[in-house]
This record gives structure tokens, C-alpha cells and sequence, in this order.
């Protein structure tokens, strides 16, 4: 799934059936729409824009930052809104056990298609929901053949979908396969029945290894979901989760607390003081047990949630954290161009209403200014353990890392929450575990 806001808090990109956000061809015509602004060499210093090789890089002038924005997407996300119920936690952009939508929701998708002009050439494409696999063999091909008459996989492309661990068999292994996806998000969260049991999931932990044992086998690519700080779920637990998943063989793993999203059952359960989240203590302790339990295993933590065995990065999320554009289309799903995050209508009925009446189904827009995008840029490569190369970032945001962030920097150095070689800025373990509480200092 992907939801995007600005919330910059853990689950930026955030786990459901399956692994991340899971977060475009923007048509010229939009991009053309805004009238240019040429602020000279002054103005550019004044507004802390930097001067590169010679050459001002401006908010909507014919700079790095313009052409960035109107870069063609290499990555495209689409969101599959169907699930067989709605797990108690869970917030996303989804319908259950509507499969009478399903029919409705091609033909809406087909339309959406339309918004490309032409077809676009992918490196990355992204299957997330609600449940991709909940559509079965026969259901994932068939979007797959619509969505390839307007996109075009590289020989490469990373193509993931996700995948709830009871859906999988041999035939949605194969059927896969055929559509050319190589990597599979699989929504295991756990493989301790009582810690499913308390999230509410509908599978059992010998579904999680049977799913990952036929995705191996058919030659996918795994990566499996985690979740921590469960109602009831001890340290140890966590511990034997990592180890039982790690044994499993899988390429790469996705971390994430456990979140009280407002308006769901388990929010409610909680303020009548039937459920209880960890301690914070606990939910510390069980993320740093995670990061040594997963590099003992020989998995990289490249991300705040992600870890990956070498070569398994997941290349769609680095669109997200990198800022580059991406296109997105279904309920709920947002896409950027470098500057603009529109999200389409929320509700899957308002979206597919829209749609097929023509209607515009954008449920927002938020459009950045040059310097809110930059932050965001400071934010989201932050949560990288490679951090931020100063030069990479002036040449893709136009700003100066330390203009846009030096104070703080320089406080999360003292603090020890990072550290700076003078090139590069990089969170420290301590800092990476509080960065939730970090970035309103970059965002003030
Ligand atoms: S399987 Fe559960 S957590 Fe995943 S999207 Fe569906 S309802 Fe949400």
C-alpha cells in the first residue's frame, strides 16, 4: 500500500498484506501550466538556491531542479484495494470481502490508464493494496496485461507485488512469474500463532513458510513484512520471529511497529483499555534486537524499516526516498512529479465513481515549494543508512544540505545522533531510533 502524507514518522511507507508503499507521466500540459519565474544571480543567492558549474538553479526555470520535476517516472505504483477482511489495525485504502467491486475496479483502472499519453518505459513497478494476490491467478494477469498496453518493464525491471501468505500457491507463484514479477512482499508480520492471533491476521505462521518455501522455489525474489511492539508480544518473541524468518531463506525483511491509526478497531479497543501497545521502552529494545538479530543473519539495514541481503535492496521504495518522480494510479494511491503529490480519491467507490463518470478523482494536491522540497528530500535520505552525499543533494534539490539543515545537523552531531565527515551525514544507530522526533528540527 502507500500512503503518503507528511507525516514523517515511521511508517512513511508502511506495511499491509505485503511489504512497503509500499507511495508519473505528468503530462506537459501540467507542467507547462505554471508561468516561468527567472530570479537572477541576487535573488537565487538570497533564497539560498545554489549556484552550480556556472549554471542558477531556480525554482521553475530551466534548472536542475525544473528538469528533475518533469523527469519521466521510471516507477509506478498501483494500488489493488481488495482484502478478505479488514485486519484490526489497519487503515489503509481498502474494501473487504467486496469482491463484487472487483469487475468495477478493472474497468476504473483502464480508465485511469488513459491519463498516459503514451507508453511509458518502467524500471520499477509496484503491486500494493489491500491484497494484489487476493485477485488470484487468473485476476492478476489480466491487470497485468491491462497495465502493460501503457507501461513498459526494462529487461531488469524490479516488478514486486504483494501477497498475503494464504493467497499464495503454485498457480499464483506461476501466473506471476508470467507476468514478470520478480519480487513478492509477502504480509507475514509474524510466525508465532499467538502474535497473529493478537494482530488479528487471517493466517497461520505454517502459511508464512509454505508461501515463502513455493515463491523460492518458483525463483522469486522474498521479502517478508515484520511487525513489532504487538499486543502481548514479549522481547523474546521478537527475537524468535527474526530468527524463524531469517531461516526461511528470504532476500530482504520490513520492520515496523505496530501503529494506532485513528478510526480503527484496535484504536477504539485501546481507548476503552482492552488492548495495550508496548511499553516504549520495549518497542526500543525490541527494534534494536531486531538490527543486531537481522546483521547477524548478513541482512543490511539500509533503511530505518528495511534490511536487505546484498543485491536485495528494494529499488521502488529507493524511488520514494530518493524524490524521484513516480506515477501512480487506483484508490488512494499518490504520485509526484518532482514537485506536486497528487492522491487520488480515498474511498475505492468515490475513485471508481469518479472515474468512470469523468469526474476529477484527485483527493488532493499538495505542491511543495523548492526549499519544502528539499526537506522533504533531507527527511526521507536521512532514513537511509548511506545518509546524504552534500554534492548529490545540491545538484538534485538546487539547495545547499547546510542551508537547508546545517543548524541541525550540527546539534544531532553534538548529541550523537549523527555523524559528518564533511561529504556525507549519516543518523547514527542512537539517531536512526529516535529519527521520528528528529525531523521537525529540518521542518520548522
Ligand atoms: S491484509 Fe490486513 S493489514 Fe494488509 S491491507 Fe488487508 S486489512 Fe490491511
Amino acid at each position: 500500500m502507500q500512503e503518503w502524507s507528511r507525516r514523517y514518522c515511521q511508517e512513511a511507507i508502511r506495511p499491509g498484506s505485503g511489504g512497503g508503499q509500499g507511495v508519473d507521466t505528468i503530462e506537459k500540459c501540467q507542467q507547462t501550466s505554471e508561468s516561468p519565474r527567472t530570479p537572477d544571480r541576487n535573488q537565487a543567492i538570497e533564497t539560498g538556491m545554489i549556484l552550480l558549474e556556472g549554471m542558477i538553479l531556480l525554482d521553475n526555470g530551466p534548472s536542475t531542479q525544473s528538469r528533475l520535476a518533469y523527469d519521466q517516472p521510471r516507477s509506478v505504483y498501483v494500488h489493488v484495494p481488495f482484502c478478505r477482511h479488514r485486519c484490526g489495525y489497519c487503515d489503509f485504502s481498502l474494501v473487504a470481502d467486496r469482491d463484487d467491486l472487483i469487475e468495477r475496479y478493472f474497468a476504473a483502472m483502464e480508465r485511469e490508464l488513459t491519463r498516459l499519453p503514451a507508453t511509458l518505459t518502467i524500471d520499477t513497478l509496484y503491486l500494493g493494496g489491500g491484497t494484489p494476490s487476493h485477485l488470484g491467478p487468473e485476476g492478476l494477469t489480466r491487470l497485468f496485461a491491462m497495465l502493460y498496453t501503457k507501461l513498459r518493464p526494462e529487461p531488469r525491471a524490479e516488478i514486486t507485488i504483494e501477497a498475503n501468505p494464504s493467497d499464495v500457491s503454485l498457480a499464483l507463484a506461476d501466473a506471476a512469474l508470467a507476468c514478470g514479477v520478480s519480487r513478492v512482499s509477502l504480509g507475514s508480520q509474524s510466525l508465532a500463532a499467538a502474535t497473529l492471533l493478537s494482530l488479528d491476521r487471517d493466517h497461520t505462521p505454517e502459511d508464512v513458510r509454505q508461501a515463502v518455501a513455493t515463491l523460492l522455489k518458483a525463483g522469486l525474489t522474498v521479502s517478508a513484512d515484520l511487525m513489532i511492539a504487538a499486543p502481548g508480544q514479549s522481547l523474546d518473541d521478537v527475537c524468535c520471529d527474526i530468527a524463524a524468518v531469517a531461516s526461511l531463506g528470504v532476500h530482504h525483511v520490513s520492520v515496523y511497529c505496530l501503529t494506532w491509526e485513528k478510526g480503527t478497531r484496535f484504536e477504539s479497543l485501546q481507548k476503552k483499555g482492552l488492548l495495550h501497545g508496548a511499553e516504549e521502552s520495549l518497542e526500543r529494545a525490541m527494534f534494536e534486537a531486531t538490527i543486531d538479530s537481522l546483521a547477524a543473519e548478513g541482512f543490511e539495514h539500509y533503511e530505518v524499516s528495511n534490511f536487505a541481503k546484498l543485491g536485495y535492496r528494494c529499488r521502488h521504495n529507493e524511488t520514494y526516498w530518493d524524490c524521484r518522480p513516480w506515477e501512480a494510479f487506483g484508490p488512494g494511491a499518490a504520485r509526484f512529479d518532482g514537485r506536486q503529490r497528487t492522491t487520488n480519491h480515498r474511498s475505492t467507490t468515490g475513485w471508481m465513481t469518479r472515474v468512470l463518470e469523468g469526474i476529477d478523482f484527485a483527493g488532493d494536491r499538495d505542491t511543495m515549494t523548492p526549499r519544502e522540497a528539499a526537506q522533504e528530500r533531507v527527511v526521507l535520505g536521512l532514513r537511509r543508512r548511506d545518509g546524504l552525499q552534500r554534492q548529490a543533494f545540491a545538484a538534485s534539490s538546487g539547495f545547499s544540505l547546510d542551508l537547508i539543515a546545517g543548524e541541525a545537523i550540527a546539534r544531532w552531531v553534538a548529541s550523537g545522533h549523527a555523524t559528518d565527515d564533511g561529504e556525507r551525514v549519516r543518523l547514527s544507530r542512537e539517531g536512526l531510533l529516535v529519527s521520528d522526533t528528529l525531523w521537525k528540527e529540518v521542518l520548522a
